[in-house]
């Protein structure tokens, strides 16, 4: 049986699992549990500071209460949070292995990243090129599920997060992912599509805290997500001939304007009517925004989330008020008179 490795971002799970590791991302464990709000306290108590990401806090909290012995954390390429939690990780007894992307997305230099991960642990990169083209068709699935949210209109942005979100580690069994992917799309694609009438948007940044509620809240004002921008890279929207290649391509570890010409071709082709930019309080990724503003000529929304895990009042409020300002944006276009704000 697969030891278990947790991972604290995207990384590549291809040498983990030609190593014999199952790889578990450590958000999704946290922000699929009904015991968010406790995972976090259990940060608190141990010492988090409460001006601390709630991500951060969350991967702590499941690595105590989970039993995870082992931990591959990402030191560049992420979070600087990361590297103090890897020392608390070591403080508490865990295995903790680094693993830093490089600076730029040189083939070279992450081709030597990646040999230097397989050899300690003890693999090979022959090996883990096998591995990738194992997952081949589960990210081919997961893809798919895009293309059928923004071409066909049957998939709703919340499983299209839900779907591409996952892809960071399959929910640790590939083959499973792949049944519950190709369900999905059969139920798709026997779906009555959207109105093309509801108003189209994208959503950038780190995946939020409250994933339900937004989606839907979204949908329920006349507007929906055709675009979960950190999410599709998940699923290695350009995977390359190699392993080397296909992170370089990846595009969240590097330079935010790798991630800006990703985004533009996107929000064009998916005909994007406005986006909205989650930033996580307390994180240094925030500070984007005014790069984003700057590159992309559409109305924007910065949303900011902590540790509510649902859109409270404040945010929805701000998120109506975007849409209603959308509506009477593309109304005025049109030539249609807009729907009274109420
Ligand atoms: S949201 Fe920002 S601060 Fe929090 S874990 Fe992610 S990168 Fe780090």
């Amino acid at each position: 049986m697969s030891k278990t490795i947790g991972i604290t971002t995207t990384v590549p799970i291809e040498v983990l699992m030609a190593a014999g590791y199952m790889p578990v991302d450590l958000n999704n464990v946290f922000i699929g549990s009904t015991e968010r709000e406790r995972l976090v306290n259990i940060a608190e108590r141990a010492g988090f500071p409460q001006n601390c990401c709630t991500w951060i806090k969350g991967i702590y909290g499941v690595c105590m209460e989970h039993g995870i012995e082992t931990v591959l954390c990402v030191t560049s390429g992420d979070c600087s949070n990361t590297v103090m939690l890897m020392e608390v990780l070591k403080l508490r007894g865990l295995e903790v292995l680094p693993f830093a992307y490089p600076d730029q997305p040189d083939a070279g230099l992450m081709q030597r990243a990646l040999e230097a991960l397989a050899g300690r642990l003890g693999t090979t990169l022959a090996r883990a090129e096998e591995v990738r083209t194992e997952l081949e068709e589960a990210r081919r699935l997961a893809l798919e599920v895009d293309e059928l949210t923004w071409r066909d209109g049957v998939v709703s942005g919340l499983e299209n997060h839900l779907s591409l979100v996952t892809a960071s580690d399959f929910s640790g069994d590939y083959e499973e992912y792949e049944r519950r992917m190709g369900k999905l799309l059969t139920q798709a694609r026997n779906r009555k599509p959207y109105p093309d009438n509801l108003l189209r948007l994208a959503y950038i940044g780190v995946p939020p805290v409250f994933p339900g509620d937004l989606y839907q809240y979204i949908e329920r004002n006349g507007a929906r997500v055709v675009f979960n921008e950190v999410q599709r890279q998940f699923a290695m929207p350009s995977p390359g001939r190699s392993l080397s290649e296909q992170y370089c391509n990846y595009t969240y570890p590097y330079s935010i304007f790798g991630r800006v010409n990703d985004i533009l071709p996107q929000l064009r082709q998916r005909r994007v009517d406005g986006v909205i930019h989650y930033v996580q309080a307390f994180c240094h990724r925030g500070i984007g925004d005014i790069v984003f503003r700057n590159a992309i000529d559409l109305p924007m929304l910065t949303l900011e989330g902590n540790n509510d895990f649902v859109l409270n009042q404040h945010l929805r409020t701000r998120v109506e008020a975007f849409i209603d300002m959308l509506k009477r944006r593309s109304a005025a276009t049109s030539g249609v008179s807009a729907k009274p704000v109420t």
